[in-house]
């Protein structure tokens, strides 16, 4: 089976076994397209499951029922990897590259089966027999919709199917503000009219906040948020002290780099939090910034040009020492300020 025709013939025999898998810290995009992907292909009669690398945030558990999906701990560990080792066929969704799946990396690089690529991200790194891939897609979901819609099942694509890929849409799109195309309001304009309750998921996603998370919220606004106002950046710098101190977790602090960049002047938002062993960066840019070739050429990271974020191994103190030193560089500056099209 190495052409796309032998593929589909292939997969048209069920029930195949089945698994997907997506990027750790799992967002909006990565689970809804993956437990689309996952209704479709269990219409389709296959054995399917998604296998995440940790725990979906509270705020998205509403995306997925605890029987379609398993995610890697101490406890699944021996399942996890019977599962990439029995699968036929792995869907890598929402990510390209390995270092994004943190200890499901050697599953799948070890796995026997056949790896089918569904993703938007630049340069893509995971090998793989088939893939559907386009850096120009706003979100994996459309990509899913795509997917499905070159199968000629779109009369599949039911109301719990449009609630994944709509979920996808909306929040890498940033409720529709960025990098749509005509085919993203097409096909929420579909999904109206299958009945998708839009409102009712914005509600999930967006307001559902804990009193911690506002709590937090709060305090980095008043006490770490930075202004550079001749570099037009704006930072914040969170300690794992901090995350301590609010007892929030890690989906909690999703959202705060808007802030940084929603200030009047600033092109590039950036938001750094220190974990045990690391500490994190989040980029967002405006305007004819791009922050992906930054975050991949001095953070170990990568992304979109507008939304990217890499690792440091370093504590907060240092990883922000060097963060504030790359931005001065003229070298950096001359990443950030390519014009893309
Ligand atoms: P976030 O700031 O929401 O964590 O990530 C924004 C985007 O940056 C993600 O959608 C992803 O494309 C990319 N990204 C974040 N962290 C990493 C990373 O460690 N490595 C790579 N290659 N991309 C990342
Ligand atoms: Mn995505």
């Amino acid at each position: 089976m190495t052409n796309i025709d032998e593929y589909l013939s292939w997969l048209a025999q069920q029930p195949r076994q089945i698994i997907i898998t997506t990027h750790h810290n799992a967002d909006a995009d990565a689970i809804g397209s993956s437990i689309a992907l996952l209704r479709y292909l269990q219409k389709k009669g296959h054995n399917a499951l998604v296998i995440l690398p940790n725990e979906l945030p509270n705020y998205l558990k509403w995306i997925a029922k605890q029987e379609e999906y398993l995610f890697f701990s101490p406890e699944t560990e021996e399942l996890c990897n019977d599962y990439f080792q029995k699968s036929e066929l792995i869907f890598c969704v929402d990510f390209s590259t390995y270092s994004r799946l943190n200890q499901l990396e050697n599953y799948l690089k070890n796995s026997p089966s056949k790896v089918f690529l569904i993703d938007h991200h630049l340069f893509p790194n995971v090998k793989h027999h088939f893939s559907h891939w386009n850096p120009d897609a706003p979100a994996s979901a459309e990509l899913i919709y795509e997917f499905i819609e070159n199968l000629g099942d779109i009369l599949l694509i039911d109301k719990s199917i449009a609630e994944g890929i709509y979920a996808g849409l909306l929040t890498d799109t940033a409720s529709f503000k960025h990098a749509t195309t005509p085919k993203t309001h097409e096909i929420v304009a579909k999904f109206i009219t299958l009945g998708l309750d839009t409102s009712t998921i914005h509600e999930k996603i967006y307001a559902n906040n804990t009193l911690n998370k506002l709590r937090f919220t709060g305090f980095a606004l008043q006490h770490k948020l930075n202004l550079v106002e001749d570099l037009k950046l704006a930072y914040f710098d969170i300690s794992l002290q901090n995350i301590h101190d609010f007892d929030i977790n890690w989906g909690d602090t999703e959202g705060l780099v808007d802030y940084a960049l929603s200030l009047e002047g600033v092109d590039i938002g950036v938001v750094m939090i220190e974990k045990e062993d690391h500490t994190k960066f989040s980029f967002r840019s405006a305007n004819h910034v791009v922050v992906d070739v930054l975050a991949r050429q001095f953070f170990n990271g990568g992304g979109h040009a507008h939304a990217a974020g890499g690792k440091l191994y370093m504590n907060l103190e240092n990883a922000k020492k060097y963060f504030l030193e790359k931005m001065k560089e003229t070298e950096t500056i001359h990443c950030i300020s390519t014009h893309k099209n």
